[in-house]
């Protein structure tokens, strides 16, 4: 038992603003009252829900791959525990699994969301997962470019292709649905990419991007999945896919969606030379369509990995920069690229993707529809994020970069003119309440009880760095886990799995399919629950 006393305690899904009041904690979940309970004084200090991360990659073959790819970041690696009590783990830009658990609960983050697993591998994703200590966590599996589901859209079989979705879900133990640009990975296994989102794609007569994206929203709103279609919009990166990135807005006609990384979605211009920012247009029309979630994919100055099932962009990206260039093709359902990249200051189109990033964050006016993300390790490294709220929550600071960027940068974009500062209540919107919320985790994103005791203690003013960067307490699920910075005792978290309900013949549909197409005998295809480590599987309705 715990109670966290003299606090300024932030929990905007209960309607409490800055408010000094206790804490209570029993059992892993806030409580009414702790008699009796050991007592951390937080006088001086702020009481946040802990970080919910709804857009990350952390886990998986293509992670693994990046990682081998570039051996370079580790040899530079942030220097990182190892203790008799700890793994070790290596830092850097893509960080090992146990690093990766002990770096976001050393920010005050507790629940992350792995976005991209391909079903073949989900297995692998599921062991790194269970490796990664702390944190809970959930996964979305790729969808968009599955070819039997592609093949059920072009015979008009929107049905069939809801339980054969559905039985997918349940086989890669994932929570949830990502598509990434719709039709264009498939047309990449010739070597080509989705051209209009209304033009059919390659290989197919009848399936566009644009009823690829639609089926998906319907199936999953069908379905009834707690998180809604997590959409990585077709044109990703390139000078005028606003045009695209609105289009997509239109046809998903009121359904509901998240809209990943936007700040990649939101450029204007014919070519590189002319490229500017969208943010605003973006902005006007999202702002109007509350149907919508978005994640920022904001980038920060400095090295990255780009990693992504979008196999075409990579390509392009390698060509662009001749960097070192990665692909996969995983069967019949999706690939990856992989670019090592670093973004700067100096570069134009670096500099016009900062400042889309955080216009995109400030120019949307509802908190609870715009999460805070890198894209991470796409964007910038997930443990950089308290340099991204600093920039959302002091204008100064905002000018003084902005200062340092090309002059011909500055007139691309609406930065300059914006003044809005974040209050550390939206703040815990962006980072926690609101991306709990968007995931359907309704005991995750606040203090009331009940809740998930996950939650961070910060000094108010620190005397050096950044806000967040250094709690004095993290708790998850009521354990002390990080005290003064130190990772104090490492609790292993949950995952959370959904499963959809789907007629058990598909079975009879999907088996012969697997002994023509598949490598892997479907019987072996699943992944079995058991394997999910302190698994919490949600039935829908
Ligand atoms: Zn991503």
């Amino acid at each position: 038992m715990l109670r966290i006393t003299g606090g300024k305690v932030y929990d905007p899904a209960n309607g409490v603003d800055g408010v000094v009041k206790d804490v209570c904690i029993a059992d892993g979940r806030v409580v009414a009252e702790a008699d009796g309970a050991r007592t951390i004084d937080a006088t001086g200090m702020v009481v946040l829900p802990g970080g919910v991360d709804i857009h990350t990659h952390v886990a998986g073959a293509a992670l693994n791959f990046a990682r081998g790819l570039t051996p370079e970041n580790f040899r530079r690696a942030l220097p990182f525990v190892h203790s008799p009590e700890r793994r070790t783990g290596l830092g850097g830009v893509t960080p090992t699994t146990f690093a990766t658990g002990y770096l976001y609960a050393a920010m005050g983050w507790t629940t992350v969301n792995e976005a991209a697993v391909p079903i073949l591998s989900a297995r692998h994703t599921h062991e790194e997962l269970r490796d990664t200590p702390i944190v809970d966590k959930a996964t979305l599996v790729l969808m968009a470019n599955n070819e039997i589901l592609l093949d059920l859209l072009e015979a008009g079989e929107l049905e069939r292709a809801k339980h054969v979705l559905a039985w997918l879900v349940w086989a890669a133990k994932a929570y949830g649905v990502k598509a990434v640009n719709p039709g264009g990975v498939t047309a990449w296994k010739w070597g080509k990419n989705a051209g209009k989102l209304h033009e059919p794609i390659e290989g197919y007569s009848k399936v566009t991007p644009a009823l690829i994206i639609a089926s998906l929203a319907q199936i999953i709103d069908e379905l009834g999945l707690p998180h809604p279609v997590h959409l990585h919009c077709n044109h990703l990166g390139v000078p005028g896919n606003v045009e695209t990135t609105l289009e997509t807005m239109k046809v998903l006609d009121g359904r509901r969606a998240h809209l990943a990384h936007l700040q990649f979605h939101a450029y204007g211009g014919d070519d590189w030379h002319t490229m500017r920012s969208e943010a605003a247009t973006i902005a006007e029309h999202f702002n109007a369509h509350p149907n919508f979630t978005a994640d920022a994919g904001a980038i920060l100055f400095g090295q990255a990995l780009t990693i992504t099932a979008d196999g075409p962009w990579q390509h392009l990206l390698y060509q662009l920069t001749g960097h070192k260039w990665g692909n996969v093709d995983v069967e019949n359902e999706t690939g990856c690229g992989i670019v090592p990249y670093t973004y700067k200051g100096n570069n134009l189109v670096n500099a016009v993707q900062w400042a889309v990033g955080l216009e995109l964050l400030l120019l949307i006016k509802d908190p609870w529809r715009i999460f805070l993300t890198t894209d991470h390790p796409n964007g910038g490294c997930f443990w950089r994020y308290p340099e991204l709220v600093h920039l959302l929550m002091n204008k100064d600071f905002r000018r003084e970069s902005l200062a340092q960027l090309p002059a011909k940068a500055r007139k691309r974009i609406v930065l300059p003119d914006l003044d809005r500062e974040y209050t550390l209540s939206e703040i815990a919107i962006i980072t926690s309440a609101g991306p709990a919320r968007a995931l359907g985790l309704s005991h995750k994103g606040h203090l009331g009880v009940g809740a998930d005791a996950d939650l961070a203690v910060y000094d108010a003013k620190p005397e050096n760095g950044y806000l967040f960067e250094h709690p004095r307490y993290v708790i998850k699920a009521g354990e002390i886990v990080v005290e003064d910075s130190e990772i104090r005792s490492v609790h292993e978290g949950r995952q959370y799995v959904v499963k959809p309900s789907f007629d058990s013949g598909i079975e009879e549909f999907l088996r012969p399919l697997f002994q023509k197409v598949y490598t892997m005998s479907f019987d072996n295809y699943p992944v079995e629950l058991e394997r999910i480590h302190h698994g919490e599987v949600k039935a829908c309705p």
